[in-house]
């Protein structure tokens, strides 16, 4: 799958970097991921996201931006608040220095979809895809590009009350 960026358009409501301590948690992840190769580097960055949801029943979260090493011990000017994502007319509200990745729609359904998630991980590894239906792991009907609504319906269709599930020849999440 080819990487051309990110699939809408980032409204910046400011430039303010975030500053959550729960980030330290985060990079932590994002330094496994990269330690197990399951965000692999592409040119300019790794193929993964990881984000968690800031506050109780509300839908805004930080997640790592778009085209960033994960490698990198990251300093906080590499994530993003996602303040809102608009479906409709394919905009991100955000408060930072990048722009966030460019599965944020994605977070931000599932986020909606299940209050009970506070953490989503997104990354890719064929060894798992390749073993998906022997481990009998759900995976979403149909091959979606990365970044676009019609991932985000795949994912809603079959959501319901999983905690791990695959994106069909793309990734886990
Ligand atoms: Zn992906």
């Amino acid at each position: 799958m080819k990487y051309i960026g990110v699939k809408f358009k980032t409204v910046f409501l400011s430039d303010k970097v975030p500053k959550d301590q729960r980030l330290e948690e985060l990079k932590y992840w994002c330094s496994q991921f990269h330690k197990y190769n399951l965000a692999p580097p592409y040119e300019g960055g790794s193929a993964g996201n990881l984000s968690f949801r800031i506050s109780e029943n509300q839908n805004e979260f930080i997640i790592t931006g778009s085209k960033i090493g994960l490698k990198d011990n990251l300093t906080y000017d590499k994530f993003v608040t996602v303040r809102k994502c608009d479906f409709d007319i394919h905009r991100v509200f955000v408060e930072g220095k990048k722009e966030p990745s460019s599965e944020s729609f994605l977070h931000s359904s599932i986020y909606i979809n299940r209050q009970d998630i506070n953490v989503i991980m997104h990354g890719h590894s064929s060894e798992i895809l390749a073993n998906a239906k022997r481990l009998r792991i759900t995976e979403t009907k149909r091959e979606d590009s990365y970044g676009t609504m019609g991932l985000v319906e795949s994912v809603e269709k079959i959501l319901s009350d999983l905690n791990f599930f695959i994106l069909k020849n793309h990734g886990f999440v």
